[in-house]
């Protein structure tokens, strides 16, 4: 059901931040499945709490991924090109 596992993920969330890969491998669906589910749970969260999104980082540069409204993570530095990227965490606060 997809509302349960969509609750689940905002209990998890407001627990403690969380990765898209995390959130995968313990909900045991698609990627794109629970980067549906962030979305969703994005919007509905009740101000003044709200999701809070640890942007990506170069690892090689240190370049931070700011101002991204893409859930799924980059995989490529825009400025060194380098592909070892902290991925981003979420989190409900
Ligand atoms: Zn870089």
């Amino acid at each position: 059901m997809g509302g349960t596992r969509r609750q689940q993920i905002a209990t998890w969330l407001a627990e403690r931040a969380y990765t898209l890969d995390e959130l995968v491998r313990a909900c045991g669906v698609s990627k794109a499945i629970v980067a549906e589910d962030i979305r969703h749970i994005a919007r509905s969260v009740h101000p003044p709490r709200r999701l809070r999104i640890d942007p990506s980082r170069c690892r090689q540069c240190g370049f931070t991924f700011t101002k991204r409204e893409r859930i799924t993570d980059p995989s490529r530095c825009p400025r060194c090109r380098n592909e070892w990227i902290s991925p981003q965490a979420f989190h409900i606060t």
